[in-house]
């Protein structure tokens, strides 16, 4: 491979690294990143399997369902929050992106309204730190 400084994606971890570093792994039987290459990918996922089995152990039974659901739900939520606002340039105001019908519209960072989208009517996340855009 010839492409300096290209990135490709491993099919083995998923992560993007040089291009130039894949090697033709003898056990994946395809090309893979250089960390993947020399077992540290392999390494990790015995470790992770590994920790999962204790704390399958350490759980209470019927912990994962709810708990679990609910630790994803927070954090997309707050994915969707950073991904939502954006400042109108030059200005103090923000738009709000509906994460639902992705329709765009004036916010107000001060008084929090509109609280729901005015199109699909979805609840619109609080923004809760203004002052980092
Ligand atoms: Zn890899
Ligand atoms: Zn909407």
């Amino acid at each position: 491979m010839v492409n300096l400084g290209v990135k490709a994606q491993c099919r083995v971890c998923g992560m993007l690294a040089p291009a130039d570093e894949f090697r033709l792994h003898y056990k994946y039987k395809q090309a893979v990143c250089a960390k993947c290459y020399s077992g540290r990918t392999e390494q990790e996922k015995q470790k992770e399997e590994l920790k999962k089995k204790k704390e399958e152990v350490t759980r209470p039974p019927g912990w994962d369902d709810v708990d679990e659901y609910l630790t994803r739900a927070s954090k997309q939520r707050q994915e969707e929050q950073q991904v939502q606002f954006s400042r109108v340039p030059g200005t103090e105001q923000f738009k709000c992106l509906c994460f639902q019908c992705k329709y765009s519209f004036k916010y107000d960072p001060v008084k929090k309204i509109p609280f729901n989208c005015p199109y699909c009517n979805a609840e619109v996340p609080r923004l809760r730190n203004p002052g980092f855009f």
